[in-house]
């Protein structure tokens, strides 16, 4: 065998205080432990019929009933690439709070919160409270988020509640439902109205386009949007509880991107080039259009539909909507 391939081989699946991670991507092994380990951190106890937390009141209502429904054991193992990301986002929390903390001691750091709606507690752990009592969240994200982010941004309308950000912002929703329902729970006349998440991007500018290391600040929802917003979320849940029902995700919520189905052709000057009007909806559609304006040497181009965001979900294993990405 080669050294490659006995190196390959080294890179296997994970046993951490005895939960088994994957290595499908085969990380190295010390990249593995560490996407292990940190995303073990996590302070939270997993949802449950009476207490959810802040991250999973704000996800799609199908999510938190699987995650009531099914223990990890039964999602099945995770895999590392998936944690990769996380598993950075917590070892940068941890240096950033060490640094405030040690710079002044009035900063409050990750503090866990708790507030009965319904009869049900809603939990949840703020990174930051300034010593002026703001409230800031740490988050390593992807340059996509801060473009979809600018996107829901400029769409924005005064009048829209936080159930309309919900389907029509999704990603200026999740956070400033997230600092407002921090702010709801601490329950604190003198916590200020606006909120920060202090943003560190995990793939770079994008040639400059985003700024790696950015705080973008929002005004707060008042506390009796966000209790109206809760009680409903948890009456919902009750409710399909009750009845023994889980609604289905909304294309929103699955991160839906519709497919593309088009012709390309070498042009005059060389270059491969779209058709002209071949963009089509369907495979059927482009058999039809390349039956009818098709020439010889034209390539049909195939780009899947997409739900990104399903394809991040822990409850993939066990959800009847999911669909695995093709294989090329
Ligand atoms: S896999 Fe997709 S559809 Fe299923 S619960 Fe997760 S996000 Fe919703």
């Amino acid at each position: 065998m080669s050294t490659i391939a006995q190196a390959a081989m080294q890179s296997n699946d994970i046993i951490l205080n005895g939960k088994v991670f994957t290595n499908n991507t085969k990380l190295s092994k010390e990249h593995a432990i560490f996407a292990a380990y940190h995303s073990s951190l996590y302070s939270g106890n997993p949802p449950r019929e009476g207490k959810l937390s802040t991250t999973t009141i704000i996800g799609s209502v199908k999510q938190a009933l699987m995650a009531i429904k099914y223990s990890s054991e039964e999602t099945g193992p995770e895999d590392v690439s998936n944690l990769m990301a996380s598993a950075k986002g917590t070892a940068m929390h941890n240096g950033l709070t060490a640094a405030l903390q040690a710079y002044d001691s009035n900063y409050t750091c990750e503090k866990r919160i708790e507030r009965e709606v319904e009869d049900w507690k809603i939990s949840g752990e703020f990174d930051v409270l300034t010593p002026d009592k703001q409230i800031k969240d740490f988050k390593f994200v992807s340059n996509y988020n801060i473009k979809k982010l600018i996107e829901d941004k400029q769409a924005l309308q005064p009048e829209w509640t936080l159930e309309d950000m919900y389907t029509k912002a999704p990603t200026y929703f999740k956070y400033v439902a997230q600092l407002s329902i921090y702010r709801y729970l601490l329950n604190d006349p003198e916590v200020k109205m606006y909120g920060s998440i202090l943003f560190s991007l995990n793939n770079g500018s994008d040639m400059g386009k985003y700024t790696i290391d950015q705080e973008v600040t929002f005004p707060l929802r008042p506390m009796e949007e966000v209790h109206e917003f809760l009680v409903d979320r948890v009456k919902q849940i009750k409710a399909h509880i009750a009845a023994g029902t889980i609604p289905p995700c909304s294309d929103v919520e699955r991160g839906y991107t519709p497919g593309e189905w088009k012709l390309s052709r070498v042009g005059s000057t060389g270059k491969e080039q779209t058709v002209r009007g071949s963009k089509c909806n369907s495979a059927a559609e482009l058999s039809e259009f390349t039956r009818l304006n098709g020439r010889p040497g034209d390539k049909q181009i195939v780009i899947p539909p997409k739900y990104a965001l399903c394809g991040y979900c822990k409850f993939k294993t066990v959800c009847d909507q999911y669909i695995p990405p093709v294989e090329d």
